[in-house]
């Protein structure tokens, strides 16, 4: 039935589906799904009716700027200071040191089950084309076990900074994969998002903006960025990162946003851990969780999902790699209980975040490529609830990480 099979997962729970099911691999993609496939297989993993998911998809991590707390510990804790101080530190970051942070969240990301990574990649002038230089060389190191895409991304301005917009075209020239910026700290928002499109333009590659972040007076940017992604044709190749301010949205306001999001096939990611930290700094006490309403935006037809944007640095102090912490803490957050809204949080950390980064072939259906995670997890709402150490990591077919917790509890040593 399947001669060339090299893999067959028997027994699994499937997300998005219910009763148990077979899953066959051959030549790195999904080759069969049924309740049973009878064929041989060289490689047979037992489920036994654990929770088989989409590969974990981080669609919006900063890899150069990753673990550099050690360095710069929080002093005042605030967005300010952890713009200047890693604004500071940027001047010291070789690619040696880039590459050996790096390395390390890329190899967790892997064991936790992340099978594609979007990371921003800094470019200007005070860090030149270091991080371009120290990451384009783990992508292809790495293609065994993750899909990295490199967002070249303008984090202090553009507008402002002279020689930045030459910078960025370099970056892209090298190799970057898609374009991007933080309009909010350019004194010309409208003119640095303008620039981030042209460069699209004339490199045929997608658009992410870090976009209307914080909890400050500045009007929404986000209808100027619709209105460019229709007149430059850019649909369906942009997403937008934090969107804070729509978390301040009354929710006629955010209905009356969701079809235009819809007609230019904006994605929109919130980056929960990052965004509860900064936001609403102001607030003594009653404090605003300034978590864009992703789950409303998904009613309304939007395209969203959720990311892990940084670790363990001055933008966000916490944090291991794991997508499934981050479906945990969104749940907290938006105050998600059903099933149902479980199983949305999966889907926004696999194929609707997927979907957010271009990748649109993600996900448990025959043809697709064989990026799976095999989870301890009984049920959606137990991996939500308690995110499982046992973990079976399958990237084109290939086994490539395995975890298992090992306990022991009563009396380890005998009196
Ligand atoms: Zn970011």
């Amino acid at each position: 039935m399947h001669p060339e099979m090299d893999l067959k997962i028997t027994t699994a729970q499937l997300l998005g589906q219910t009763g148990l099911w077979d899953v066959a691999i051959a030549n790195g993609r999904i080759a069969a799904i049924a309740p049973v496939i009878p064929s041989f297989a060289p490689t047979i993993i037992d489920a036994a009716g654990r929770l088989l998911i989409p590969g974990l998809v981080d669609a919006h991590l900063h890899l150069d700027k990753a673990l550099l707390l050690d360095r710069a510990p929080a002093v005042e804790g605030t967005f300010a200071e952890a713009m200047r101080e890693t604004r500071r530190l940027k001047e010291t970051l070789t690619v040696d040191d880039i590459q050996i942070r790096s390395r390390r969240v890329i190899e967790n990301a892997i064991a936790l089950g992340t099978t594609a990574m979007r990371s921003h990649v800094e470019v200007d002038p005070t860090l030149g084309l270091t991080a371009m230089a120290a990451l384009l060389p783990l992508r292809e190191e790495y293609a065994w076990g993750i899909t990295l895409q490199l967002a070249v991304f303008a984090q202090d301005g553009i507008t402002n900074i002279e020689g930045e917009a030459t910078l960025l075209r370099q970056a892209i020239a090298m190799g970057g994969d898609v374009i991007g910026s933080a309009p909010y700290v350019d004194p010309n928002p409208e003119r640095n998002i303008e620039i981030v499109f042209d460069i699209a333009q004339e490199f045929d590659c997608d658009v992410d903006f870090h976009l209307d972040f914080l909890d400050d007076d500045a009007p929404l940017t986000l209808p100027f960025v619709i209105a460019e992604t229709i007149r430059r044709g850019w649909q369906g190749r942009v997403c937008l990162g934090h969107m804070t301010k729509l978390a301040a949205l009354p929710p006629h306001e955010l209905a009356a946003i969701a079809p235009a999001l819809q007609a230019a096939g904006i994605s929109i990611l919130a980056l929960p851990a990052s965004d509860v930290y900064i936001m609403a700094r102001k607030d003594s006490h009653n404090v605003r969780r300034g978590i864009a309403p992703i789950h409303t935006l998904a009613g309304l037809g939007v395209n969203t999902g959720i990311a892990i944007n940084n670790i363990q640095n001055l933008f966000t102090p916490f944090g291991d790699g794991d997508m499934l912490r981050i479906c945990t803490l969104l749940a907290e957050l938006l105050q998600l209980g059903t099933r149902d809204s479980h199983q949305l949080c999966l889907e926004m950390a696999t194929t609707r975040a997927a979907k957010a980064i271009g990748i649109h072939d993600h996900g448990l259906a025959v043809g697709n490529p064989a990026d799976l995670v095999l989870l301890g997890s009984t049920s959606v709402s137990d991996a939500i609830a308690a995110p499982p150490t046992d973990r079976t990591v399958i990237k084109q077919g290939a086994i490539v990480a395995q975890s298992k917790l090992e306990r022991r509890i009563g009396r380890i040593v005998k009196r």
